[in-house]
């Protein structure tokens, strides 16, 4: 039997967690790396522009990861209205 690990990352675009084995989950490739997305809108906005979205690190991006909580709140999972 093959165990999936139910692993989260978080959508650099919107900043939801998504599971990796999310049906649902999509993938881009930058620079071999995999980024990991919770819908087609949020592939084709990071794909206009990866760097914009994997700078986000230290302070500003923990303060990111604070502001998409509060839009998880406001929002609901669905995250913010881009679909
Ligand atoms: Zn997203």
């Amino acid at each position: 039997m093959k165990v999936y690990p139910r692993e989260k990352v978080v959508d650099p675009v919107c900043g939801m967690e998504v599971s990796l084995d999310d049906p649902r989950t999509m993938v881009s490739k930058y620079k071999g790396r995999s980024y990991y997305f919770c819908a087609q809108c949020c592939v084709r906005v990071f794909e206009k522009n990866p760097q914009r979205y994997l700078k986000a690190k230290g302070p500003f991006g923990r303060f990111l990861v604070r502001l998409v909580n509060t839009n998880v709140k406001v929002f609901g999972r669905a995250g913010p209205p881009c679909h």
